[in-house]
C-alpha cells in the first residue's frame, strides 16, 4: 500500500489541493494528523476536504480549541487570534466532528498522533533528536508519524543505536528499525521552505519520502488578509516561518 499523511492544514485550501492533487496518483490512500483548521481562511472547506478524501484522521490542539476542549490561553496571540475566528466560521457539526476525532489511531504497523506518543494531549513537540528519541518508548508500531512542529524530521531506532535526519527527503525502511517521521505541515511550513510538506509511505517499496509541494502561497495570503485575521499570519506563509 501507498499512503500519503499529512498534518497542519490549518485553513489553507490552496495548499491542501495541491497536496492531495500531488497524493492522487501516487497514493492508495490519505491520513491526516489533525491541526486541520486554525491560521488560514478557509477551515470549513478543508474540514469538508480532509473529510471527504482522508481515510483516517487524529485530532490537533487546534481542533481541541474550536471544540472547545483546550483552553485558549495555551495559544500564542496570534494562534488564539485565529481559534477564535475560526470557531465563528465553523458550524455545529464540524465543531463537532472535530472534537470528536481520536487523538491516536495505529494502522498498519504505523501510530497516527498530532503532537508526541508520549502524552498525544499534552502537546509537546519533536524537534530535536533528543526529542524523538525519547519517544519511541511511547508506541508500540514500527513507524510512529507525527506533525506539530512544521518542521520535518525522520528519527530512526535499530539494534546499531539511534540516528536522526533534520532535513529528509526519502528514507529506506530497514529490518529492525524503528522510525518517528515528522511529516511537516501543508498549510504553514516553518522550515524556511514555504511549499508545502507531506509524506508517501510505500510499505512495499519499504520507503518513506517527505514531498515539497508548489500552491498557490499569494492567493492564500491574499484570503488571510482580506479575512481580518492577523497580517503576521499571511506573510509568514511566504517566508516558511
Ligand atoms: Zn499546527
Amino acid at each position: 500500500m501507498r499512503y500519503a499523511v499529512l498534518s497542519d492544514v490549518h485553513g489553507n485550501l490552496e495548499a491542501l489541493r495541491a497536496v492531495l492533487a500531488d497524493a492522487a496518483d501516487r497514493s492508495d490512500a490519505v491520513f491526516c494528523l489533525g491541526d486541520v483548521v486554525g491560521y488560514g481562511a478557509d477551515p470549513a472547506a478543508c474540514v469538508d476536504l480532509v473529510g471527504e478524501r482522508c481515510q483516517e484522521v487524529v485530532g490537533g490542539n487546534h481542533e481541541h480549541a474550536v471544540a472547545g476542549r483546550l483552553e485558549l490561553d495555551w495559544f500564542n496571540p496570534y494562534a488564539r487570534a485565529a481559534a477564535e475566528w475560526t470557531r465563528e466560521r465553523l458550524d455545529a457539526d464540524a465543531r463537532a466532528w472535530l472534537g470528536a476525532l481520536p487523538l491516536v489511531r495505529e494502522v498498519e504497523d504505523a501510530t497516527l498522533v498530532h503532537a508526541s506518543p508520549a502524552g498525544p494531549d499534552e502537546w509537546d513537540y519533536l524537534v530535536s533528536a533528543e526529542d524523538g528519541f525519547a519517544a519511541f518508548s511511547a508506541f508500540g508500531t514500527r513507524v510512529c508519524f507525527v506533525g506539530h512542529s512544521h518542521i520535518p524530521r525522520v528519527w530512526s531506532s535499530g539494534s546499531w543505536g539511534r540516528d536522526w535526519e533534520p532535513h529528509p527527503q526519502e528514507i529506506a525502511v530497514e529490518a529492525g528499525c524503528r522510525y518517528i517521521v515528522n511529516v511537516g505541515s501543508v498549510g504553514q511550513p516553518r522550515d524556511r521552505d514555504p511549499r508545502a510538506a507531506y509524506a508517501l509511505w510505500d510499505t512495499e517499496r519499504r520507503r518513506i519520502a517527505v514531498r515539497r509541494i508548489l500552491y498557490d502561497v499569494g492567493a492564500a495570503r491574499a484570503k488571510i488578509v482580506a479575512a481580518g485575521l492577523p497580517r503576521f499570519l499571511a506573510d509568514r506563509l511566504g517566508d516558511g516561518r
